[in-house]
């Protein structure tokens, strides 16, 4: 039986999504050959890398805006210093929300000057730091908008004319935004779009060409928009997962259709946890995610009883990050309502039961 995946990432996918994706690797299009064995240029694979490149700034509303949509590898932790390495020259902002902020700030030091605009270290990571004063003069302000590990999401970005640069990866296409108040957001595949292995890079043109540094092939995004995302041998399987689950989003309805079953999930989970005497969330409430969501027992002594609970009804995935303790709920775009009401079910029975 498929059991109810709350995993963090990599996480779950829609079953018809894996399906197709087990058809394919067998055999691809009917060509007798399967999608991992065919050559990334032929006729086959290239349809599969431009339409998942379209539907990607379809899907976010970007299309004809001077974007570039690159499918490239090394994960959103690659991203940290590429971005450093294409856009800082002198100075850049960051606002530290959490462990990938965190990291991206070691690697843009590398770099160049970083400051830190914001940190919500005092309370480790627990909300999302508001009315921070930007410095002018900025090569760009880094942002990330969900924060995985500690369960907190930006519901409100800054308004700034500093080039925005957004790390994504755990809330892409789950929620509708005005993507284009951001000149470059990025995300790792696995956590809301396909297999680990591929990272989508969704960049605006005109930011780059601005440093004095020589940047290697690989590593220079102006490179990688040239070659059409095919620079060198891209990830076919994670690429063609990521295609397929944009192509599921769009027939569902598109962001707007996801961000009502996600708004519906966060709502029936976090309801459970603030009535329910037997658990307390993490984060502070306004900064909640409706992608992860952080959570403990207030009462120690129920541990064993609900982990055996959450295994009898085959939840999975529920252990909090080792830097945060108790339980993290990853309710990305594929979980369904009702996994959501399995666990909260789980949460309602251990009330009932004392
Ligand atoms: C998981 C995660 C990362 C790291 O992704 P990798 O693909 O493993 O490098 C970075 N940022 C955020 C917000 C994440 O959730």
């Amino acid at each position: 039986m498929k059991k109810h995946n709350f995993s963090a990432g990599p996480c779950i996918l829609p079953q018809e999504v894996l399906l197709k994706a087990s058809e394919a690797v067998v055999d691809f299009n009917s060509l007798g050959l399967s999608l991992v064995e065919i050559s990334h240029r032929s006729k086959d694979f290239v349809e599969v890398m431009q339409t998942a490149r379209g539907l990607t700034l379809e899907l976010l509303g970007l299309q004809g805006k001077g974007y570039q949509a690159l499918f490239l590898q090394g994960g959103a932790s690659m991203e940290f210093l590429m971005v450093a390495y294409n856009l800082l020259e002198k100075k850049a902002g960051y606002l530290n929300t959490g462990t990938w902020s965190d990291k991206a700030i070691k690697e843009a030091k590398l770099f160049g000057d970083v400051v830190e605009v914001g940190s919500s270290k005092d309370e480790n990571f627990k909300y999302i730091p508001k009315g921070y004063t930007i410095p002018s003069g900025l090569d760009y302000l880094h942002l990330t908008s969900n924060n995985t590990i500690f369960g907190t999401q930006m519901k409100k970005f800054p308004t700034t004319d500093a080039t925005l640069v957004c790390d994504m990866s755990s809330d892409i296409f789950s929620r509708q935004l005005d993507f284009s108040q951001f000149d470059m957001i990025y995300a790792g595949a696995q956590k809301n779009m396909g297999p680990a292995g591929t990272t989508l890079v969704v960049i605006k043109e005109e930011i780059l060409g601005k440093v004095s540094r020589t940047i290697p092939s690989m590593l220079d995004y102006a490179v990688h928009i040239d070659k059409d995302s095919m620079f060198n041998t891209p990830a076919v399987f994670p690429v063609y997962v990521s295609m397929l689950t944009l192509q599921w989003l769009k027939k569902l309805g598109g962001i707007k259709a996801i961000e009502e079953v996600n708004d519906k999930k966060a709502q029936l989970l976090y309801s459970e946890i603030d009535l329910n005497p037997f658990f307390e969330g993490y984060a502070h409430i306004e900064d909640r995610s409706k992608m992860n969501a952080t959570f403990n027992l207030t009462d120690a002594k129920m541990k064993e009883s609900f982990e055996s609970m959450i295994k009898e009804a085959g939840i999975n995935g529920l252990n909090g990050h080792r830097s945060v303790g108790g339980y993290r709920a990853s309710m990305y775009n594929a979980l369904s309502l009702e996994s959501v009401g399995v666990l909260v079910d789980v949460m309602s029975e251990l009330e009932r039961k004392g």
